[in-house]
């Protein structure tokens, strides 16, 4: 098959390529899809997306008017299409609903303790000559409350590792996971989970149910000082809310892996750009807060599995106009 692949980055062709065992026709575009470059996608036969990758409506007509019915996300998220749209035009998409769930959770056990334990600023000391310690002090993350809101695959390893590391670990999902309570965890509704937590992680999709579940309210109601932690999709978090909450103290601690505006920031380098974003710009003037630019999923295990499964479901898309069952989004 003739694909589009876009927002490639260096790592993408070194994986889809190594992957390509079946000698797929790849072109790789390093912008993301969207109304300007969705023009690309011309005379191929599918082409294949990433998380910022613009699939509304308009676009998914674009794709279909070249004839394309077939999209490969190579994300586990979905959020970013309009299914609706695509069932309407007959376009299949297809998605990596599990690669390494390992990477998400352990990057987001790393953002706990790197801002717990306030590393970013004790390198910087360090660096410097600064040995001293004050304004370093964290605290024992055993015997903390833990609240983790989705124990799907990534909130499961989240749970096995704040089980370990000795917190009382609560959850809140619609599906109660036998396993995790066997092992100690709790589950609560959500208003019990976010009045208990000193530490709170996000691991749901994000839905119109779960868009801005973290706003004014749910943190009106948190304890004073609470750990946030989002590395699901930026829409959970209502980031004007946050910002206030962080002002007047009731956030302690933010780590943040996304961003409700990432697609016109995350996975470039804008180091010699003007910062536009005044939101943003303002949430990286508060010692406090840690973010880094959707990066939870990179480790070289994660990138080999999407690359694989991605490669399986277009050829499978190939041969029989189908994709594996468990992998098809719509
Ligand atoms: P999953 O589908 O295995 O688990 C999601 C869980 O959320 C499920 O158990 C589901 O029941 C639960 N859920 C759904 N709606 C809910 C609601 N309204 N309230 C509470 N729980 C709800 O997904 P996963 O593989 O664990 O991934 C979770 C999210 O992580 C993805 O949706 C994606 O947005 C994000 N993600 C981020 C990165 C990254 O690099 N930062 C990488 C992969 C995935």
């Amino acid at each position: 098959m003739r694909i589009a692949v876009y927002s490639t980055k260096p790592y993408d062709f070194e994986t889809l390529s190594a992957a390509n065992a079946a000698g797929h026709d790849f072109t790789y575009i390093n912008p993301r899809l969207d109304q300007l470059t969705v023009a690309l996608a011309d005379g191929h036969d599918g082409i294949c997306a990433f998380v910022n990758d613009q699939l509304d409506s308009s676009v998914l007509c674009n794709l279909a008017e070249m004839n394309i019915k077939f999209i490969a996300l190579r994300c586990a998220g979905f959020n970013n299409v309009d299914l609706p749209a695509a069932k309407k035009l007959g376009i299949t998409v297809a998605r990596v609903p599990k690669y390494s769930p390992y990477s998400v959770a352990e990057h987001t056990i790393g953002m706990m303790l790197a801002l717990n334990r306030q590393l970013p600023r004790a390198y910087n000391r360090v660096r410097e000559g600064n040995f001293a310690l004050t304004g370093l002090l964290g605290f024992d993350m055993y015997g903390r409350v833990a609240g983790v809101i989705g124990t799907g695959k990534i909130g499961k390893q989240v749970c096995r590792i704040l089980l370990g590391l000795g917190c009382r670990v609560m959850a809140f999902d619609r599906h109660v996971d036998q396993e995790l309570v066997s092992a100690g965890v709790e589950y609560h509704d959500l208003p019990e989970l976010i009045l208990q937590s000193d530490i709170l992680t996000l691991h749901c999709p994000l839905t119109e149910d779960t868009y801005h579940i973290i706003n004014d309210d749910s943190l009106g109601a948190m304890k004073n000082g609470v750990m946030l932690i989002n590395t699901s999709r930026g829409g959970l978090l209502d980031t004007r809310a946050v910002l206030r909450a962080l002002k007047t103290g009731k956030i302690g601690y933010l780590g943040l892996d996304v961003y409700e505006e990432e697609a016109s920031l995350f996975f470039e380098d804008r180091s010699g750009a003007v910062l536009t974003d005044d939101t943003f710009a303002r949430l990286l003037t508060f010692p406090n807060v840690l973010v880094t630019g959707h990066q939870a999923f990179f480790t070289r295990e994660a990138l080999e599995k999407i690359a694989s499964v991605t490669l399986d479901n277009i050829t499978s898309y190939a041969q029989t106009g189908q994709v594996p069952e468990k992998n098809l989004v719509s």
